[in-house]
């Protein structure tokens, strides 16, 4: 079985039922909505197309939302895109979502960029990059407003893609009033997990929480760390966050592609150490948005994010926009899988310090005594997820199952390292535990008569008590 998770981007490409059930088929276990694409409308209609098919095949499947954040975009061009000269000139026109027109009196290409404040950005001789660095412009000047630029690489722009400004702080807020909106509507939509872009400060993924609390939602905030300055400060971001994403496209840009392969296995063990769940994305089996196959590197790079620890590895354009999305799934299972299969290589997170923190003394701990008595399974009791999280953390061989009263603990377990959940009513007395806990996973097929179950639990019904680790081997009555 595998134990990473795999995050999908959805779009277009999996807007067709059979493609969509195919895809999850195939091992998606967190569906992404990238608010940067597509309207209201159409999320919550694949929203509740992914859920009702899930539904259907049985499967755990949970969402995230990705607010776009500060971004800056390109507006909307024409379908067939706006042509560059490498040499030649552009022009940038802040503020706008379209043009009346892409090209000038003299010739030169037009780009409506959607954010005001770009012409106060920038600075001659800065440099711009455009669609994840592709496209590559200096900025010669600011002339009435609009951005006058160089093109020193890339040949064609298209709607709505991503424009950096390394090195610049921008001034835009790091939740805009579409990422408000964006929020609001995901709240409502009870999606999983919220993931923020273009984290800056740890205060920027409090503000995020506090606006999901105040909308009366539960989801936890996923940083995306994809600046410069959420590197400076990695420790007390992580702190801060519920979950973290290395959002690599970004990231590339931002700080160098070079910086990019350690750091993103400094950002992994930083949130393996502290017990947040981390994904990698980007640009993972990129070449798959136009081949059934991978590329050797493509292949190497998902197996490298197992062996670095990852919760998750994630597809973005494979399968929201992309020609072979239901493969790119299946592939990137069979990589994870395959590199599984090599325990060795697997990095096993090792507590370094002492550690008092009674909640993950007892996971580590339980790992241990799941190890040493040779148990199938160690199930957790757990309200919130965050004791099956502890667990998930130590990346334990032996497979780990949460039981949750809770429907939103239960989905939310579908990003965790080697977790699974299943539905339990709430417990009140200690026996129950057990008995219930064998119930469910002998009828889950995870146990038989005679296998030795670790149940983890903490005072039955009281959140964030864990403190009792108990052995016990189905069908022994002596032991409850
Ligand atoms: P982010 O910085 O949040 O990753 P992105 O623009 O890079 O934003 P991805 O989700 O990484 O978006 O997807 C990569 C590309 O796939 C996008 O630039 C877009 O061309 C396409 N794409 C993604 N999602 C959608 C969608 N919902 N509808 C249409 N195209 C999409
Ligand atoms: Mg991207
Ligand atoms: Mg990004």
């Amino acid at each position: 079985m595998r134990r990473a998770k795999i995050v999908a981007t959805i779009g277009p490409a999996l807007d067709d039922r059979d493609r969509l059930k195919a895809a999850l088929q195939a091992g998606v276990d967190v569906v992404r909505l990238n608010f940067s694409h597509g309207d209201h409308e159409t999320h919550a209609r694949r929203l509740a197309m992914v859920r009702e098919v899930a539904d259907e095949l049985g499967l755990n499947v949970g969402s995230l939302a990705d607010l776009q954040g500060p971004k800056i975009r390109l507006g909307m061009l024409p379908d067939e895109g706006v042509s560059l000269t490498p040499g030649g000139e552009v022009t940038l026109v802040p503020g706008h979502e379209e043009l009346d027109g892409y090209v000038d009196a003299e010739g030169s290409p037009r780009l409506p960029v959607v954010y005001e404040g770009l012409a106060d950005d920038v600075h001659p001789g800065g440099l711009i990059l455009v669609d994840d660095g592709s496209i590559r412009l200096v900025v010669a000047g600011v002339v009435d407003g609009e951005v006058r630029a160089r093109v020193m690489a890339g040949t064609h722009a298209k709607s709505r893609k991503g424009v950096n400004l390394p090195g610049i702080r921008v001034s835009a807020p790091s939740l805009t009033d579409k990422d408000l909106e964006d929020l609001q509507f995901a709240v409502e939509m009870e999606c999983d997990w919220i993931a923020l872009s273009f984290v800056r400060r740890p205060e920027d993924v409090r503000s995020a929480q506090e606006h999901v609390a105040a909308l009366g939602g539960q989801a936890p905030v996923i940083a995306k760390l994809e600046r410069e300055e959420a590197i400076d400060d990695l420790h007390e971001v992580v702190l801060a966050s519920d979950a973290v994403m290395v959002a690599r496209g970004d990231l590339g840009v931002e700080i160098g592609a070079e910086r990019v392969p350690a750091l993103q296995k400094e950002i992994i063990h930083k949130a393996n150490e502290e017990a947040r769940p981390v994904i990698t994305a980007t640009e993972m089996l990129e070449s798959m948005i136009e081949s059934p196959r991978p590329t050797r590197a493509e292949a190497n790079d998902v197996a490298n994010a197992v062996f670095d620890g990852t919760d998750a590895v994630m597809l973005s354009a494979e399968t929201a926009a992309g020609r072979y999305p239901v493969e790119a799934v299946r592939t990137m299972a069979r990589i994870v899988e395959e590199a599984e299969s090599t325990p060795a290589l697997l990095h096993p997170y090792r507590p370094h310090q002492a550690e008092r923190r009674v909640a993950r003394v007892v996971a580590g701990a339980a790992c241990r005594v799941a190890d040493d008595v040779g148990a199938v399974a160690i199930a957790v009791y757990t309200l919130t997820g965050s004791s099956l999280q502890m667990i998930s953390t130590f990346r334990p061989p032996t497979t780990v199952v949460g039981l949750t009263p809770d429907a939103r603990t239960l989905r939310r377990a579908s990003l965790l390292w080697g977790a699974e959940a299943l539905s339990v009513p709430v417990k009140h007395e200690s026996a129950q535990l057990i008995e219930s806990a064998e119930h469910t996973l002998v009828a889950q097929g995870h146990a038989r008569e005679g296998d030795r179950i670790v149940v983890v639990s903490g005072v039955p019904g009281v959140g964030g008590s864990t403190n009792r680790i108990m052995v016990h081997t189905i069908g022994d009555p002596h032991d409850t």
